[in-house]
């Protein structure tokens, strides 16, 4: 290997070399989503990014196995422990059971997940399967006397685990002043949060479970640590997240876990930035939330978007806009295009690129500087030089669906697409070559817009006839 990977940890806020405790299992947390609504861009460019990490660590040598929650137990849409749970919202709204509910969007979920390539997670973990453990890691919490319990709810002291600023960085002076206007309720300092929620007997609440003879619900940061703890165990190689996470999720995660099993949670911390769209924060009410399915209505692929969200870095914020979708949709096709190319070349077996295509190590390079791909794509727009293999490399990569396809008549993605459009083209290709060289030109006209029913066209080129994707 030419170099090593190198990733910007938060724990430390500083890019460091990746020395994995095991590298035949590189042990992996991503948390997931709520399944409460459609998943919309925003959310899934974090996964989208994190697949990224998954195939630059393959490329290393190493094997990631990696977790990811379903969170399908409602909490509270707040970070402050009030508001209102977002599954029962969701199901109210939708006239639906909470548990129809989380089942038809973590479905919706899986095969938006699916659609953009990324790599299976090895073990999806849904949070309501992992109830029992939730309590059990309560239970812990409370035997070594960091919670106490409130009318509502049983809460982690985090005055009682003196690191709990450290990993955001966090002010608590500051957090107590700007919260004592509206700090009123039972808890003893205002980074306190709920471990388990009690429901009260006016409180209409579908999910629950008995813990200390009443019933409640988990709390929102619990499920991530029971999971991690029971699929991983600590300490974990690399837990991933969006910054939002940082001052208040990852910051109770890592407070729970390390308070109750004396390990360290995790030694890298890897977080993506902010995706806004249309140069505003994804809203319902604006409508910038695009799901997949609305940008496959607008006729584009959702490797497009996964085209989009590589050519640029996950630390960098990031605006989405369909004028900006629109210039990766035709940079994919040029690349499935210059694939379309290398593989007739090859088939011709006249392919003179092989010895100039660019290297392994100046594709892996940038990757291994935090994931550049940005600087890889510049590369790859920059050189003339390349040959199959090396698309392959760049597949296995970023999958990008270079060499696969969607089939119209059968609605389906074919895997190798271009080995089949190239017997489809062939035939048509060989009669158009033939009509040329007879002048006849009407006939190579008809045969021309006989490609386009298989969305391809002739490309005239020094050394014969090449098809091509239209779309
Ligand atoms: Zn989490």
């Amino acid at each position: 290997m030419p170099t090593k990977l190198t990733l910007y940890n938060t724990l430390t806020r500083k890019t460091e070399p990746f020395k994995p405790l095991d590298p035949t299992k590189v042990k992996i947390y991503t948390c997931g989503p709520t399944v409460y609504s459609s998943p919309h861009i925003g959310n899934f460019a974090t996964y989208v990014y994190w697949d990224l990490l998954l195939r630059v660590l393959k490329f290393n040598g190493f094997t990631p196995y990696r977790v990811l929650n379903l969170t399908d137990v409602g909490h509270l849409s707040s970070d402050a422990d009030d508001g209102e749970d977002k599954l029962e919202k969701g199901a109210r709204q939708s006239g639906k059971t909470v548990w129809e509910v989380a089942k038809y969007y973590s479905a919706e979920f899986l095969r938006d997940f699916k659609k953009l390539n990324l790599i299976e997670p090895d073990v999806i973990a849904k949070a309501t399967d992992y109830i029992p453990q939730d309590l059990e890691l309560i239970q812990k919490l409370i035997e070594k006397g960091f919670t106490y319990e409130t009318h509502d709810g049983i809460y982690f002291d985090t005055s009682k685990f003196p690191r709990y600023a450290d990993f955001a960085r966090l002010d608590l002076n500051h957090l107590k002043a700007g919260a004592r206007v509206e700090f009123s309720s039972e808890k003893r300092n205002p980074s306190d949060f709920v471990l388990w929620k009690f429901i009260q007997p006016s409180e209409k609440h579908d999910m629950r479970w008995d813990f200390l003879d009443r019933p409640g619900y988990p709390g929102w940061h619990i499920e991530c640590s029971a999971i991690i703890h029971n699929t991983l165990g600590e300490p974990i190689d690399i837990h991933t997240g969006g910054i939002d996470h940082i001052p208040v999720h990852h910051t109770n995660e890592i407070a729970q876990s390390e308070a109750a099993f004396e390990r360290k949670l995790a030694n890298y911390w890897l977080h993506c930035n902010h995706l806004t769209s249309e140069g505003q924060k994804i809203s319902k009410s604006l409508g910038n939330g695009y799901t997949l399915s609305d940008l496959e209505e607008k006729g584009y692929s959702p490797l497009d978007f996964k085209m989009w969200v590589y050519q640029g870095h996950y630390r960098s914020e990031r605006d989405f806009s369909l004028e900006s979708l629109e210039a990766a949709r035709v940079r994919r096709l040029n690349w499935r295009n210059r694939v379309a190319r290398c593989y007739q070349e090859e088939q011709q077996n006249d392919s003179k690129t092989a010895e100039k295509a660019i290297s392994f190590s100046e594709i892996i390079e940038p990757l291994n500087e935090d994931l550049n791909s940005a600087q890889v794509f510049a590369l790859i727009d920059n050189t003339n030089y390349t040959n199959l293999f090396f698309w392959q490399t760049i597949e296995s990569l970023f999958a990008l669906g270079l060499f696969e396809g969607y089939e119209q008549e059968s609605e389906m993605y074919i895997e190798n697409f271009i080995e089949k459009t190239s017997q489809l083209a062939s035939p048509i290709l060989k009669k158009r070559a033939m009509a040329r060289a007879e002048k006849n030109y009407a006939e190579s006209d008809r045969l021309r817009d006989e490609l386009k029913q298989y969305n391809l066209t002739v490309l005239d080129t020094p050394n014969g006839q090449i098809w091509q994707y239209i779309k």
